[in-house]
C-alpha cells in the first residue's frame, strides 16, 4: 500500500524515469493549453458580464482584470512555446511548473467565481454554477495529456464547489453539485484511460525508434565489414572499386586528374612458403599498418587481396610517383616479427585518370600493367603507365592474335645452340631454342611470345609440339648428344604436360639421361607445391633438371637446396661483367658450390675470347655463347654434323651419357 502511494506521488510529480513520456506529454500539451486559457477567459468574461449590474465592480472588473491579464500572459507564453522543441529535462520541469501554476489558477478562479455567487437572482447564481461546471470539465479535457494537473484542478475546484453548494440547503444546488462532481469523476476516468493508451503508444514508438537505431547501427557495421579486409583492417577490394567508380563519375569532364596505384610485395611468396601462412599473415598485417601510418592527405589505400594493395590519390603524375616511391621505401624497411627479422620489397604501378583510361577496369588494368613492368624491369620502384606501354600493349595484342591463329608445326622452328665442353672445346649437346616466323608479323622474339603463349594457355600445345620436333631432330644427329629444353612456368606445374613430354621421350626411344629440362626459379616460385610434384615425376623418369638464369632471381641458394636439380646455368649477365671483380667472384663461387654439391654447371653467354679465358681460369667445364655459335637451324647442324663431324667448327664429343658425373666433379 505504502509503495502504491509512493508510486502515485512520484507519478503526480512527473516521474523522471520515463523521460520519453514526459517529452511527448509536453509536446501534446503545448497545443492544448492555449485553448484552455482561452476557454477560461471567455467563460469568466461572460460571468462578469451577467454580474456587472448586480455585483460590486471590484469583483466583476477590479479583481477579474488582473486575473485576465495574467491568464493572457500565460496564453501567449504557451502559444510561443508551440514553436520550440524542448529536451527531456526541460519538458519535465515545464510539466511540473504547469501542475503548480494550473493549481494556483484553479484556486484563483474558483475563489473568484464562488465569491460572485452571493449576488443576483437565481438566474445569475445558476450562471455561476454552470460556469464552474463547464469550465472545469473543459479544462480537464484540455489537460488530457497531463492528468496530474487535471486531477489537481478537479480536486481544487470540486471540493470547495461541492462543499459550498451542499451548505446552501437548496435541493437543486445540492443535486447540481453532486451531478457535476460525478460527471467530473467519469470524465477523469475516461481521461485516465486515454492517457494510459497515450503512454503505451509513446513507449512503443520509443521502442520502435530504438530498434530502428539498432538496425541502422547493425547495417552500418555490416556495411563497414563488407568493405574492410579482415587481416589488415584496411578497406578491401570491393571498397577500392566502388571508390574508383565514384571518383571517375565525380571527375569526368572536370579536367581534374587522379592516380590509381597498385602495389605488389616482392619476396613475399618465399617468406610465406618458408615460414608458413600464419607468419605470412602477420607480415601482411604489419605491411598494412605501415601503409595506414603514411598520413598523406586524401590518400586512400586498400588491400586488394594476397600481397597486393591498391591506392587512390587525387594528384598528378609527379605526386603519384612520389607516393608510390614512399610506399615502396616504407614497406621495404625490415620487420621484426618475434625472433625473426624479415624484409620484403614492394613494386608499384600507377595509371592516371583520364590520361590512361576513363573506366575503372581500364585504369586498374593499366596500373597493373605498369606494376608488371616494375616487377620485371625495375623491381622495388614505381612505374607510371605511359604511351610506351600503350604501344607495347598493342603489339602484344597483335602477337596474341597471330599466335592464336598460327600453324604451330610450320611456323615454329627449333634452333640448336651448342653446349661446349672445356678445355677440349667439343660439342656435348645443344640447347633447343624456339624461333617463330609469323606470316603476319615476321620474326618474333621468344621472350615476347612465350609470355603471351603462357598467358593465353597456348604454351602447353607449343611445348609439346616443339619438344617432339627437337627430340626427333636430336635423334637424327650422330653420337650421344644431349638436348636441353626450356620449360615455362605453366609447363612445370602441369602434370598433363609432363606426362606428355615423358611419353614423347619413350616413343622416340631416346635415353632420358640425355634430356635436360631447364626451369627458372620464378617459374616454380608461384606454385611451389604443384611444381615439386611435376619435377619429381620428371626426375624419377631419368631426365635431368637445370636451374636456368641462375643468379638473377632473389633466393637462389635456397632454391638450389630445395629443388631436385642436377645442373645450374649461370646467367649471362655475370659473364658480360666478368672483368669486374664482383661478377668474377660470383661465377667462381657458384662453380665451387656446384662442384661441392655435385651439380653440373654451365656458363651461358660467352661472347669473346677474353671471357672464355677468364672462365677457363675459373675451372669452368661447360659453356655456351655466341663466341662459339648462336642457335643454328637444324638443317645446318645436321648437314655439318654428318659431313664433317663438327658443328660451328667444333668437333662433336664422343662421350657417353653416363659420363655427366665427370663434368660436375672435374
Ligand atoms: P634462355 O633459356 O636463357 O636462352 C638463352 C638465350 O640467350 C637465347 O635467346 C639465346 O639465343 C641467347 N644467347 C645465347 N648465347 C648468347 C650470347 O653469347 N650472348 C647473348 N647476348 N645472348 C646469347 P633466345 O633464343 O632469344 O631465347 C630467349 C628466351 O626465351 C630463353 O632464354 C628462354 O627463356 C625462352 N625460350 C627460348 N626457347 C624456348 C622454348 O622452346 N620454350 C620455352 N618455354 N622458352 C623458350
Ligand atoms: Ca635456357
Ligand atoms: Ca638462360
Amino acid at each position: 500500500m505504502n509503495r502504491k502511494i509512493q508510486d502515485f506521488i512520484q507519478w503526480m510529480l512527473i516521474d523522471p524515469r520515463h523521460p520519453e513520456i514526459a517529452k511527448a506529454q509536453y509536446n501534446e500539451l503545448k497545443h492544448q493549453i492555449p485553448a484552455l486559457y482561452a476557454l477560461l477567459m471567455v467563460n469568466a468574461i461572460a460571468v462578469a458580464y451577467t454580474h456587472y449590474d448586480v455585483a460590486p465592480s471590484y469583483l466583476t472588473v477590479g479583481i477579474l482584470a488582473p486575473i485576465l491579464v495574467i491568464t493572457s500572459i500565460r496564453l501567449i507564453a504557451w502559444v510561443r512555446a508551440g514553436a520550440t522543441e524542448l529536451g527531456t529535462e526541460d519538458s519535465i520541469r515545464k510539466l511540473r511548473q504547469t501542475i503548480v501554476l494550473g493549481s494556483l489558477m484553479a484556486i484563483v478562479y474558483i475563489t473568484w467565481s464562488l465569491s460572485l455567487d452571493g449576488y443576483g437572482g437565481p438566474v445569475e447564481r445558476g450562471h455561476v454554477s454552470l460556469f464552474i461546471a463547464i469550465t472545469v470539465i473543459g479544462c480537464i479535457f484540455c489537460l488530457v495529456n497531463l492528468p496530474q494537473a487535471a486531477i489537481m484542478v478537479m480536486l481544487i475546484v470540486n471540493v470547495p464547489y461541492l462543499t459550498y453548494y451542499m451548505l446552501q440547503d437548496h435541493d437543486v444546488y445540492i443535486a447540481v453539485a453532486i451531478n457535476i462532481s460525478l460527471v467530473c469523476l467519469v470524465v477523469l476516468k475516461v481521461l485516465l484511460n486515454v492517457y494510459s493508451g497515450f503512454c503505451k503508444l509513446v513507449r512503443s514508438q520509443a521502442d520502435l525508434a530504438l530498434k530502428q537505431k539498432e538496425t541502422q547501427r547493425l547495417n552500418a557495421e555490416n556495411e563497414r565489414l563488407a568493405h574492410t579486409d579482415a587481416l589488415t583492417e584496411l578497406p578491401n577490394r570491393r571498397y577500392f572499386f566502388n571508390r574508383l567508380e565514384t571518383l571517375i563519375s565525380q571527375r569526368e569532364g572536370t579536367g581534374s586528374v587522379f592516380a590509381v596505384g597498385v602495389v605488389d610485395l616482392d619476396r613475399f611468396k618465399p617468406i610465406n612458403d618458408t615460414y608458413g601462412h600464419q607468419l605470412g599473415d602477420h607480415l601482411l598485417a604489419e605491411v598494412g599498418n605501415r601503409l595506414k601510418s603514411l598520413k598523406i592527405p586524401n590518400f586512400e589505400v586498400c588491400r586488394l587481396g594476397g600481397d597486393e594493395f591498391g591506392f587512390l590519390y587525387p594528384g598528378n603524375m609527379e605526386e603519384a610517383t612520389a607516393i608510390g616511391q614512399r610506399i615502396c621505401e616504407q614497406v621495404s624497411v625490415p620487420y621484426q616479427i618475434g625472433d625473426l627479422q624479415l624484409s620484403v620489397g614492394a613494386s608499384c604501378g600507377v595509371a592516371l585518370f583520364p590520361e590512361a583510361g576513363k573506366s575503372a577496369h581500364v585504369l586498374f588494368d593499366r596500373s597493373d600493367y605498369a606494376l608488371y613492368h616494375s616487377k620485371t624491369a625495375t623491381r622495388g620502384r614505381t612505374t607510371v603507365y605511359s604511351a610506351e606501354h600503350e604501344a607495347r600493349i598493342r603489339s602484344e595484342r597483335a602477337i596474341e592474335s597471330a599466335l592464336q591463329s598460327a600453324d604451330l608445326s610450320r611456323e615454329f622452328q627449333v634452333f640448336f645452340q651448342p653446349v661446349v665442353a672445356l678445355p677440349e672445346r667439343a660439342v656435348v649437346g645443344f640447347e633447343a631454342l624456339v624461333r617463330w616466323y609469323s606470316p603476319v608479323l615476321n620474326e618474333v622474339e621468344p621472350d615476347q611470345f612465350i609470355a603471351i603463349a603462357e598467358r593465353t594457355g597456348l604454351i602447353h600445345r607449343l611445348t609439346k609440339s616443339l619438344f617432339e620436333k627437337a627430340v626427333r631432330q636430336i635423334n637424327a644427329l650422330p653420337g650421344n648428344l644431349t638436348l636441353s629444353f626450356n620449360l615455362s612456368a605453366h609447363d612445370v606445374t602441369s602434370v598433363d604436360t609432363v606426362v606428355a613430354l615423358l611419353d614423347i621421350i619413350r616413343r622416340h626411344g631416346i635415353d632420358p639421361r640425355l634430356i635436360t629440362f631447364e626451369i627458372t626459379e620464378t617459374s616454380v616460385i608461384d606454385s611451389y607445391e604443384a611444381a615439386e610434384i611435376c619435377l619429381q615425376k620428371l626426375r624419377s623418369a631419368g631426365v635431368k633438371l637445370a636451374l636456368d638464369d641462375f643468379g638473377t632471381g632473389y633466393s637462389s641458394l635456397g632454391y638450389l637446396h630445395r629443388l631436385p636439380i642436377d645442373c645450374v646455368k649461370i646467367d649471362r649477365s655475370f659473364v658480360s661483367g666478368i672483368k669486374d671483380q664482383v661478377a668474377g667472384d660470383v661465377i667462381s663461387s657458384i662453380v665451387g658450390l656446384c662442384r661441392s654439391m655435385h651439380k653440373i654447371c654451365i656458363v651461358e653467354g660467352v661472347e669473346n675470347k677474353c671471357q672464355l679465358d677468364a672462365l677457363q681460369n675459373l675451372q669452368c667445364r661447360l659453356v655456351q655463347g655466341f663466341y662459339f655459335s648462336p642457335a643454328l637451324p637444324f638443317d645446318s647442324v645436321h648437314e655439318s654434323a654428318h659431313a664433317t663431324g663438327t658443328v660451328a667448327g667444333l668437333p662433336l664429343s664422343d662421350r657417353d651419357a653416363s659420363e655427366d658425373f665427370r663434368l660436375s666433379t672435374a
